[in-house]
């Protein structure tokens, strides 16, 4: 085991829901959901579903045991036309600001998706000292932050692993943070607790799903093992959120369905109880 000096806090055990896994149809509907059922937070939608309903969240949020961890949704600064990297930007300052607002963690951003059509060392300087900086500077400004999400090498071949999202947040400066998705750091890492190590203070925001296939954690138990990266999360005193990011399994019946509401509450309750046994172990 790695010996690092204790951090000044514990970590916490802060499981987290993104909007659309949540059940219920109303925002107290699924807030509740999550309060009831062992969580701490929730993830919500980026777009502009923050900018509508952030004042119906705030005011839902009211006396609850829960924070509002990030937004997430899709970014893209690789364009080799420096006019649409400046539509990114612009596009992405009042959802910050309305993230502000709320108290959210921040917002998640990939610096690149699929083809990268500019150079990578050109993007790398662009994005940490131009689109990504101003949308950090910005968020630090409003009291959140940015969180950058490192992906598989399919999604993109820019930004893969946890450190090297950490050297970038670092080199930005305040309001740029990273975060780990456990699905991807499944291929891209050979450490899942190494590398949230080397994301240590700066590590805002976890993803997981289940580890042989991106379904909710539990229907393979013998692939979903956390124990490690959760030793990782201890050691840094990490404090987030980790949120179910993934999909369902199919219906048995129907494959081309996903199941019905009431079996993927179940799966939701399994999570939870699977997540909790393993944090206790690690
Ligand atoms: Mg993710």
């Amino acid at each position: 085991m790695p010996h690092l000096p204790p951090p000044a806090n514990p970590a916490e055990f802060n499981l987290c829901l993104q909007w659309g896994a949540i059940p219920g149809d109303e925002i107290n509907e699924k807030l509740d959901f999550l309060e009831a059922n062992g969580f701490s937070a929730v993830e919500i939608p980026s777009g502009d579903w923050p900018i509508k309903n952030g004042e119906e969240l705030k005011k839902a949020m009211t006396g609850r045991k829960l924070f509002i961890a990030t937004a997430c949704g899709p970014s893209d600064f690789s364009y080799a036309e420096p006019e649409k990297r400046e539509a990114e930007v612009q596009k992405f300052l009042p959802i910050i600001e309305a993230l502000g607002a709320i108290k959210s963690v921040g917002l998640i951003l990939c610096p690149a998706r699929g083809e990268v059509p500019m150079g990578f060392a050109e993007l790398r300087e662009d994005f940490v000292t131009h689109t990504g900086k101003r949308l950090a500077e910005h968020a630090a400004k409003h009291g959140t932050s940015i969180v950058l999400e490192p992906l598989r090498r399919h999604e993109t071949p820019f930004l893969r692993q946890v450190a090297d999202g950490a050297r970038m947040a670092a080199d930005i400066g305040p309001g740029a943070t990273v975060m780990g998705d456990f699905w991807h750091m499944g291929l891209e890492e050979t450490s899942f607790m190494g590398a949230f190590i080397c994301a240590g203070k700066l590590l805002s925001h976890v993803h997981i799903a289940g580890l042989k296939e991106r379904i909710i954690p539990g229907v393979h138990p013998e692939a979903d093992q956390y124990v490690d990266g959760f030793k990782g999360l201890k050691m840094i005193g990490y404090r987030g959120a980790i949120s179910f990011e993934g999909g369902w399994p199919r219906d048995p019946a129907d494959p081309k369905k996903s199941i019905p509401q009431e079996e993927k509450t179940k799966l939701i309750l399994n999570m939870v109880r699977l997540l909790r046994e393993q944090w206790e172990m690690a």
